[in-house]
């Protein structure tokens, strides 16, 4: 049915900011004096006679309330309003919402921490004034309720503050996504900064435990680095360590990796269900990668390029280690790669044993 004008109203004037009401009534005059009076709110309101009809539209139009009689035939308020607590509208599903770093794979377990999907309140229109009424509509989800006949002071009161009060809260969800979103991230690079690297890595660390899965770390550092600074400055510093990022993040695909600023001129990468072979034909890419771009490095001993040195690890997550050890491997690599002359790939596979070159310049 046919969205309602808007008569009289101070709220925004495109229709993507002003909030959609939903109202549900199989009784043709009393629907229609529920969307006269909420129109006149400022609200661009929708219709349906009947539950089934009320689920189609809440699927297709994401509306910010919905306004549901109890009592209809076929299906009522109550069992209405149940199903659409279970229902993600399409037309909601937004980026704003989309998880920026944690893309779980088919393999990993959902984690939360991102998400905001909010339930869209429902005010509960009921004939019934009875505790067991009352007590069926919370039951079944609804935000709060009100009885026929309609105090219309009292519904266009609860309307208002249902709607102000969801606006806030999506606001404030927004809001803290975004702090979210630079507390994990390291602002020259726009990388994951440490402290994300940290969080994520312990997470993907317990979770291929559980999955009985390999988990493999690169460390890359930038060669001659100070001398990099010497030569060009600070801001040319700054220049190399964001090209040295996205050119590193270009060569890693998968969803559920992370690339992030490890320290000033280091640079790491988790790489959850991946063994440590496949871990270093990465590495080897991401080398040959910074070399081809052949950004002038007067200061480099090694090239007259900007180079990287890069150690790998792998395991399989056992009891009693944790996620550092695995750094440790992943640092006597690069260790071994700078020993062995820079601009190169080495691969650790035990601590006592010699490092692996996977490649030199
Ligand atoms: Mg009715």
């Amino acid at each position: 049915m046919a969205v309602e004008g808007i008569e009289g109203t101070d709220v925004p004037t495109t229709t993507e900011q002003v909030p959609l009401v939903l109202v549900v009534d199989d009784d043709p005059i009393m629907r229609n004096l529920i969307v006269q009076a909420v129109a006149k709110e400022g609200y661009r309101v929708m219709q349906a006679d009947n539950g089934a009809e009320c689920l189609t539209l809440f699927r297709e139009h994401a509306p910010d309330l919905v306004l549901l009689d109890a009592v209809m035939p076929v299906m009522d308020g109550f069992a209405c309003c149940s199903q659409l607590q279970n229902i993600t509208p399409t037309t909601a599903l937004t980026n704003e919402h989309v998880v920026e770093f944690v893309t779980p794979d088919s393999t990993e377990e959902s984690e939360d921490e991102y998400e905001f999907q909010e339930k869209t309140p429902v005010l509960m229109i009921t004939g019934l004034d009875d505790d067991e009424s009352v007590d069926r509509a919370f039951d079944a989800g609804a935000s709060d309720y009100v009885t026929k006949p309609i105090h219309w002071k009292v519904l266009r009161r609860r309307v208002n503050r249902i709607i102000q009060q969801s606006h806030l809260h999506k606001n404030l969800e927004k809001a803290n996504a975004e702090l979210n979103r630079l507390a994990s991230t390291d602002s020259l690079t726009q990388l994951a900064n440490r402290k994300r690297f940290d969080e994520y890595f312990t997470q993907q660390w317990n979770l291929m435990h559980r999955l009985d899965k390999e988990i493999s770390l690169i460390l890359c550092d930038i060669d001659f680095f100070k001398q990099f600074n010497d030569t060009y400055g600070h801001q040319g510093g700054d220049r190399c360590l964001r090209v040295v990022a996205a050119a590193i993040a270009k060569q890693v695909h998968r969803p559920s990796d992370l690339v992030a600023r490890y320290g000033g001129e280091e640079f790491a990468v988790i790489l959850p269900n991946c063994g440590a072979k496949d871990a270093a034909d990465i590495a080897l890419k991401i080398c040959q990668r910074i070399e081809s771009l052949e950004m002038e490095h007067k200061g480099s001993e090694v090239s007259d390029f900007v180079t990287l040195s890069i150690g790998v690890a792998g395991c399989l997550p056992a009891m009693g280690q944790d996620y550092q050890d695995l750094i440790g491997l992943a640092d006597r690599g690069l260790y071994s790669a700078k020993e062995g002359g820079k601009n190169g790939v080495y691969l650790a596979y035990d601590e006592h044993e010699p490092c692996l070159q996977i490649s030199s310049g």
